[in-house]
């Protein structure tokens, strides 16, 4: 059985990160399927999902991690060819990915204890994102 919703959220962008534990379990609450796995996915270029512990120190740390790796001054073709400025969040995304699948068993989400699924925001300004969660299993 397949179960297909969307989670919506309203970012601020610059590296926000947001905890989407909560509605990704939702989700699963709501359907009828007890095992399986749950994909969590967002269909933008500047965006990406992962699992982090959901805390001020670890999220500073990887926040901190992207403007080393990829700074946000510098150039990027893409500012040149689109004039955007958001060569970097382009970049952060792929890195990070879009997507990620989440095993579940007898209704709850499989992760450690100290372990959220996290989406990161890496655009240059505030948006609204809608990320798809696909629940499979039976
Ligand atoms: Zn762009």
């Amino acid at each position: 059985m397949i179960h297909t919703a969307a989670i919506e959220l309203r970012t601020e962008g610059d590296g926000q990160i947001i905890d989407i534990t909560p509605p990704v379990a939702q989700v699963i609450g709501e359907s009828a399927i007890r095992n399986g796995i749950a994909t969590v996915f967002c269909p933008s270029a500047t965006s990406g999902v992962t699992t982090i512990e959901y805390e001020d120190g670890a999220i500073r740390d990887f926040q901190r991690l992207f403007d080393e790796i990829v700074a946000p001054t510098g150039e990027y073709l893409h500012n040149l060819r689109w004039g955007d400025g958001n060569g970097h969040s382009h970049v952060r995304a792929a890195l990070l990915g879009p997507s990620l699948t989440v095993p579940f068993v007898e209704g709850r989400l499989t992760l450690g204890t100290w372990q959220q699924i996290v989406y990161v925001d890496f655009d240059n300004r505030a948006r609204h994102r809608r990320l798809v969660v696909q629940i499979m299993g039976e």
